[in-house]
């Protein structure tokens, strides 16, 4: 609902629409569009509290996690108050974005995207923006994307170095071309357990809301390009990136994510409290590794057979064969997040 109390309200925008890359014509498409962003994290965080300055007229939160004090050294939206309501990060972000802009239309929704709904949230915007935390469920926005036609901009942030791609179904590569298959879970560091410097953060946050916001004012690729930086560095890379005419997603058009053919798999233990994360394709976790890992950030005890790992209330049980079994919990959201969190998912 348009807010009539400011005086000088349609001078809101006046240092962006003077802007030549924007202009009158692009700041009102701005107010006419929709974006999606997935996960309301350090990257969501930052997308989403630069979308609503900008003035994008419609805001979709999703996000399956609620906050904790660790999440604000880099997750600009929220402070101590949301931390000790335990708020959903979806909801105290719309909150915080409420009272940043007034005049447009903030939805959050705290839910896991999975094959069953990304197409029905995806609809719903003229563009996604990918603040997850998770290869998993960056193929499968990408296998929507491509299925649908509707652009979105991969982002992922670690350390103190990030990447950044827009993708244009139909005109340019999507994430599968460049990067056809996700990474091992196993074999990489999260952010948990390898650190995450907030400067990074908001630069990859940066570079994806301006690709955001060209696709939104209808400025037109001439060309395709994947960004790696290093903020410590001060130091960035960009390459050409171009499709690749066997890409089983944008070429074959074969949604092996959406289908469920691909993607980890979870399973509530009835009776149990628990639930188990089954990975794509059967992984050798490193005992040694994840030890080393997770030790700093909790207690781990291993019996030969399994890793067992506590933290957070729960107990994540890590199998030879790469199952997890998340104690403590009967909800797959939950689960998922906690795995990908420690494990990688
Ligand atoms: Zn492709």
């Amino acid at each position: 609902m348009p807010n009539k109390t400011f005086e000088n309200a349609g001078s809101r925008y006046i240092r962006q629409s003077v802007l030549p890359v924007i202009g009158p014509g692009g700041q009102a498409a701005l107010a006419r569009s929709a974006v999606l962003v997935v996960g309301c994290g350090a990257l969501g965080s930052a997308q989403s509290e630069l979308l609503a300055r900008a003035g994008v007229g419609r805001i979709i939160l999703v996000d399956r996690d609620v906050l904790e004090m660790h999440n604000l050294h880099r997750q600009l939206l929220f402070n101590e108050q949301d931390v000790r309501e335990r708020m959903p990060k979806a909801a105290a972000a719309a909150r915080r974005l409420r009272s940043i802009n007034s005049e447009i239309v903030i939805e959050a929704e705290v839910a896991d995207v999975t094959s069953t709904n990304v197409g029905d949230f995806m609809h719903s915007a003229d563009i996604t923006i990918d603040g997850t935390d998770n290869f998993e469920t960056r193929y499968l926005l990408n296998d929507e994307a491509v299925r649908s036609g509707k652009p979105w901009v991969y982002g992922g942030v670690l350390g103190t170095e990030g990447s950044v791609m827009a993708v244009r179904p139909g005109q340019g590569p999507c994430l599968r071309c460049i990067f056809p298959d996700p990474p091992n879970a196993h074999l990489l560091p999260t952010c948990e357990t390898q650190g995450v410097l907030n400067a990074a953060v908001v630069w990859v946050a940066a570079l994806q809301v301006a690709e955001a916001l060209k696709v939104l004012v209808g400025e037109s690729a001439t060309d395709f390009k994947l960004t790696a930086l290093d903020v410590w560095q001060g130091m960035t890379q960009t390459v050409v990136v171009r499709r690749n005419e066997t890409c089983v997603c944008c070429s074959e058009k074969r949604f092996e994510f959406l289908s469920g053919e691909r993607g980890s798999s979870s399973s509530v233990f009835c009776g149990r409290n628990a639930v188990q994360i089954t990975p794509e394709k059967p992984a050798k976790p490193s005992f040694a590794d994840l030890r080393q890992r997770l030790e700093p950030l909790g207690k781990v005890t291993m019996n030969g057979l399994v890793l067992e790992f506590a933290c957070e209330d729960r107990r994540l049980i890590v199998f030879p064969d790469g199952r997890v079994l998340v104690m403590g919990t009967t909800d797959p959201a939950e689960a998922r997040t906690l795995v990908a969190k420690y494990i990688g998912s």
